[in-house]
């Protein structure tokens, strides 16, 4: 390992965990900094691609997420009105190795933290970082209360989309979306797949089976429900019956979800928004995930990303590079920027108040989606491996 000195991450979420049982495995002392009183994830569900259930091999915790997780083959879509499909994207052949795992946050966290124990890794909690001044001996980490730990050889920022320490001002996207966590009821939707319904982009609502949580065997389903970012607010003052009887009439199936979402509560809102670092590293830190780059969940792939960052950042620490951050930053140049600009060219079309991007979308682009050989293009984007995810290395 080319860093001499204790390894400071700020953020216990999946990129801080996965990066912590990464660098924990090969050496240095590690540990770990969140803002919560208690270790625990926050939000509904996602899906982690195979690129990185590739890096969670690579910790170790692989067949814990499927053990959890739900597999899904297929990511379809409809549009309201004319019953057409308007996303098809299959990861392969139905029932074989190759899905996406549509699991809890709760679950996935789960999985990464048991890893960071087996590692002795510590978490510092209530420990909300502000700054981290660079000094002779390293970089300190400083809390909202003051309170000074380190110095550190490095401080790995992987804090999310709040991040103190990222210099990235991110673009606010739009549209967000509220998203719940159900039980998967008695239904007629297949629970190997997402299912979405679209009304033009104004509109959409999807349902994404989630496996269950640890020690519990009831099979759970993440909900979620598009919003423009100006009525994120107003939705909470707005009659839940009179929404849950919107959503019913757009979509009949989504009905039998909605029964045990008796109050705003049960639904979370979600903003999204877009940016990217121009470089994701300075002297002593190095900044991951959404720490690094932001985007909309439409490509499903930012869990992935802070994943495959964190197996960059260790390879990159292990190899005998002259400057080792520099050679991550390297490493994950490309694929980051290909799907950071694949997802904003995406994202206006799944969800915007403008109607040209979904008629493109439906006049151009879905016909084109059928023609060999979009269908595999489309499902290596997917998959998270279009390009090399990590250049120069044959991963996964
Ligand atoms: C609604 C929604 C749906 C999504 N769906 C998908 C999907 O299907 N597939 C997918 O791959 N991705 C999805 N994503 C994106 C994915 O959740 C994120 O890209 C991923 O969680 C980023 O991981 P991270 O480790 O960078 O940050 P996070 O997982 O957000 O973790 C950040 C951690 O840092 C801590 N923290 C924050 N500030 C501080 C501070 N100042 N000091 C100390 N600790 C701090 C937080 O408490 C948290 O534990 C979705 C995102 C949203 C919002």
């Amino acid at each position: 390992m080319t860093v001499c000195g204790p390894i400071a991450i700020v953020g216990a979420g999946i990129g801080g965990l996965a990066a912590a049982a990464l660098l924990a495995s090969r050496g240095p002392k590690v540990t770990i900094f969140d803002r919560f009183e208690a270790p625990r994830p926050v939000g509904s569900g996602l899906v982690i691609q195979p690129v990185g259930l590739a890096v969670l091999d690579r910790i170790g915790v692989g067949s814990a997420a499927r053990t959890h997780g739900a597999p899904i083959w297929r990511m379809l879509g409809h549009e309201a009105r004319s019953g057409k499909a308007i996303l098809d994207v299959r990861y392969g052949q139905e029932g074989g190795d190759l899905f996406g795992l549509a699991i809890h946050r709760a679950s996935l966290f789960h999985a990464l933290h048991e890893a960071t124990r087996a590692q002795g890794v510590p978490i510092v909690t209530s420990a909300a970082i502000a700054e981290a001044p660079g000094g002779t001996s390293g970089r300190e980490l400083v809390t909202t209360d003051r309170r000074r730990f380190g110095p550190f050889a490095l401080v790995v920022d992987a804090a999310g989309a709040g991040s103190a320490l990222s210099p990235l001002t991110a673009k606010p996207l739009p549209y967000g979306a509220i998203w719940g966590t159900v039980p998967w009821p008695k239904t007629n939707l297949p629970a190997d797949r997402l299912s979405q319904r679209y009304l033009r982009a104004e509109k959409m609502a999807g349902i994404m089976p989630l496996g269950h949580l640890p020690g519990q065997d009831r099979p759970l389903a993440a909900i979620f429900w598009s919003l423009p970012r100006r009525d994120l607010q107003t939705w909470r003052e707005r009659p839940l019956a009179d929404w849950k009887a919107e959503v019913t009439a757009f979509w009949p199936d989504f009905a039998p979800f909605l029964e045990t979402i008796r109050n705003h509560d049960d639904m979370v809102p979600a903003r999204y928004s877009h940016g990217t670092l121009r470089q994701s590293w300075g002297e002593g830190i190095v900044h991951i995930g959404d720490a690094a780059h932001r985007a909309s969940p439409q490509l499903g792939q930012g869990a992935n990303m802070a994943l495959l960052d964190a197996l960059a950042l260790s390879e990159a620490l292990a190899s005998d590079a002259d400057n080792p951050l520099a050679a991550y930053g390297a490493m994950r140049r490309w694929h980051v920027r290909l799907y950071q600009a694949m997802s904003r060219g995406l994202t206006p079309q799944y969800q915007s108040d403008s109607s040209v991007p979904p008629l493109i979308r439906d006049h151009l682009l879905v016909p084109l989606s059928h023609i060999p050989p979009m269908p595999a293009l489309l499902s290596r984007l997917v998959r998270g491996d279009l390009i090399p995810p990590i250049a120069g290395r044959d991963f996964p």
